[in-house]
């Protein structure tokens, strides 16, 4: 029956709409049945410290695994959800299975020091996204710097004011704020210094001509320094060769994340993951 009535619509559509308006209408419609089954999934790629190269962090990241198209990207999706007023409903199923998550390992004392949330910047805008958080806290009862909120710059170009008004208030909260893709986009320097953040990750462009580069080069070592001498860590993401990672450690880099240690991976395989990589 669905089948007939997609068929319908496509029919109907197709007269008066580009075949990529169609598209986002039927993708918003199978956004919103993911979200009232919660069929979302979080998986969890490692964050290691160069230094002693232990493990300190996990990035979350949304998987969606549709029963017809299989695996959808969240490049494919999270756009559309954002544009149809959809994220929302998906960034608290999110938060709240991480939340869930991080407890439970917690619980097992087998969590590491933090773990990564992405925060698309419509809740930054809306400010919905404080009192879902105060929720979380009274819900969860961990220690709030276990958790660290990873925003982008598109964020600040919408409503500065009021973003930065979230993002104070989350800090307050005592959650951990890092920013993420640095590099692309207008990376204001400006961002570095009004913005309540520990952290800045790398953008993974970088990387992809690290090695034979030296305008490349100069530029993530000066960013590198900048970050350092104004208290903040960095993290390169998007790590892939035992090059890169020799060259982030010697320009001082302090975390790395990337496919070289693993892809992300499910909850039940990210633990066996670190049980296997650092208690063997
Ligand atoms: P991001 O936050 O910059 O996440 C890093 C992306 O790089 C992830 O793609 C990850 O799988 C991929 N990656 C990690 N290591 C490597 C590597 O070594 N090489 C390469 N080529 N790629 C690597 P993914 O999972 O497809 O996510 C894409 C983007 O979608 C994320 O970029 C983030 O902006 C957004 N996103 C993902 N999950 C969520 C979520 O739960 N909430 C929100 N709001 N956004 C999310
Ligand atoms: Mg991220
Ligand atoms: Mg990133
Ligand atoms: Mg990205």
């Amino acid at each position: 029956c669905a089948k007939i009535r997609g068929k319908d619509r496509h029919q109907f559509y197709s007269d008066h709409m580009s075949k990529s308006v169609y598209e986002e209408i039927d993708m918003s419609h199978k956004i919103r049945t993911a979200i009232n089954a919660n069929i979302f999934e979080m998986h969890y790629q490692p964050i290691v410290s160069t230094k002693p190269g232990t493990l300190v962090g996990l990035e979350a990241l949304i998987r969606w695994k549709d029963h017809e198209e299989g695996y959808i990207p969240p490049a494919r999706f999270i756009p559309i959800a954002e544009k149809t007023g959809q994220m929302k409903s998906i960034e608290k199923l999110v938060i709240d299975s991480v939340f869930l998550q991080v407890k439970q390992w917690i619980d097992k004392k087998d969590a590491p020091l933090f773990v990564s949330i992405n925060l698309s910047p419509e809740g930054l805008v809306q400010q919905h996204i404080i009192p879902f958080l105060e929720d979380m806290k009274e819900k969860y009862q961990f220690p709030p710097e276990k958790i660290q909120f990873e925003i982008t710059e598109t964020a600040m170009i919408r409503n500065e004011i009021y973003v930065l008004q979230t993002l104070n208030c989350i800090k307050q909260m005592g959650f951990r704020i890092s920013l993420d893709d640095f590099g692309t986009g207008y990376s204001s320097i400006n961002y570095l210094r009004v913005l309540p953040i520990d952290k800045v990750k790398l953008d993974k462009s970088f990387l992809l001509s690290i090695e034979n580069d030296p305008k490349n080069q100069e530029i993530v070592e000066t960013v590198i320094d900048l970050c350092h001498k104004l208290k903040l860590e960095v993290i390169a993401e998007g790590v892939e060769t035992e090059s890169q990672r020799a060259y982030l450690i010697d320009i001082g880099c302090d975390y790395i994340q990337g496919y070289l240690f693993s892809k992300p991976l499910n909850s039940e395989e990210i633990s066996k993951w670190i049980a296997e990589t650092y208690f063997k």
